[in-house]
């Protein structure tokens, strides 16, 4: 059986994994987590790029939104606007709530986070093993402008994503706590068992690269002896969705799909594909030593994205031969 190894973020890593298990519905596929995204509301620990993956492949998910509860319900947090409490900026609906209020009370319990998804997976039967980064705490803040002091000040990301829409430039993007974090239970387990690693269309600086910057992870993909192989979230010079073009500045990579492939280089993936707007791309992420091929990366519907998880494949049969 293949044994494939994703690491993804939020919308982006999600809607992909669903294509993938409908390319190869037989293979092992582990899921390493983005969870640099968590923060804690009203007293909750809210993981959104481990739910989104977990609503999305088990069929709970908003569809138009890609993020959140189908039918959802805004009950609880209008109570809560009603006494004051905040913040009104991050959309927290009713049955979400119950995801957070389950995953709090097992933390509380002395529970680690990879034990507490693998429970909330019981319900969603994902079809994947869904492993977070870590189990220890780390959150992506982002440096920006202080409007009072004329100095900088760090923000949390889903402050700077959500509430200013990445509207305010960003000078750093820091994952706080990721130097002293480890790996979760199985993390570095499935890499050093993988056929394949794949990086889907995901956010290279705060989904991917927050990943790879626990330590041991970046290492252990660098050192997989099974190929790496990359699909560019960026066509056409800009992201198809969402704000990854501001991050991207932050760490001084342009918006263009031959820019991420560099970034990440050719030490980690040894493959990459551009979507044919790209194609021009090509020969660019060749010299950097990175194989890449040209090929619609739109996930427009799951057999689209099932193409492009068989042509991920496809290129990483090729850059193993
Ligand atoms: P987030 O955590 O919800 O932001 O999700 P991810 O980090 O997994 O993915 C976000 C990235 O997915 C964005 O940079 C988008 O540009 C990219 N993306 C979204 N839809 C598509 C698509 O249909 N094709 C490609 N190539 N990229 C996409
Ligand atoms: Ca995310």
């Amino acid at each position: 059986m293949q044994r494939i190894v994703v690491l993804a973020g939020g919308i982006g890593g999600a809607r992909f994994l669903r294509g993938l298990k409908s390319a190869v519905p037989d293979a092992e596929i582990t899921v390493i987590g983005n969870t640099g995204d968590d923060i804690h509301l009203f007293g909750l620990k809210v993981c959104p790029d481990l739910d989104t993956v977990m609503y999305t492949l088990g069929g709970g998910i908003h569809e138009e939104q890609g993020w959140g509860r189908s039918d959802e319900s805004f009950a609880v947090k209008e109570e809560l606007a009603a006494y004051g409490v905040g913040p009104e900026w991050f959309g927290l609906g009713d049955r979400d709530f119950a995801t957070h209020i389950v995953r709090t009370q097992m933390i509380g319990a002395g529970y680690p986070l990879s034990a507490v998804t693998e429970a909330l997976c019981d319900r969603w039967q994902p079809g994947v093993r869904l492993l977070p980064m870590t189990d220890d705490r780390v959150e992506t803040h982002v440096l920006v402008d202080d409007a009072d002091g004329g100095g900088r000040k760090a923000v949390h990301f889903q402050e700077y994503w959500v509430r200013l829409r990445a509207s305010v430039p960003a000078h750093a993007i820091i994952p706080v706590g990721a130097e002293e974090a480890k790996p979760a239970p199985g993390v570095l387990e499935a890499l050093a068992a993988a056929d394949v690693v794949l990086f889907p269309p995901s956010n290279p600086v705060v989904s991917v690269g927050t990943i790879l910057a626990v330590p041991g992870v970046r290492e252990a993909v660098a050192a997989s002896k099974a190929p790496v192989v990359g699909l560019s979230p960026i066509v056409g010079d800009a992201p198809v969705r969402g704000m990854a073009d501001k991050v991207l500045a932050a760490v001084g990579v342009e918006s263009t799909a031959a820019a991420v492939a560099r970034h990440y280089g050719p030490d980690l993936i040894d493959g990459w594909l551009v979507d044919t707007v790209d194609a021009g791309a090509v020969p660019d992420v060749e010299a950097a030593g990175i194989r890449c091929r040209a090929v619609p990366l739109m996930m427009t519907d799951v057999d689209a994205t099932a193409r492009m998880a068989a042509e991920a494949l496809a290129l990483a049969e090729e850059v193993r031969a």
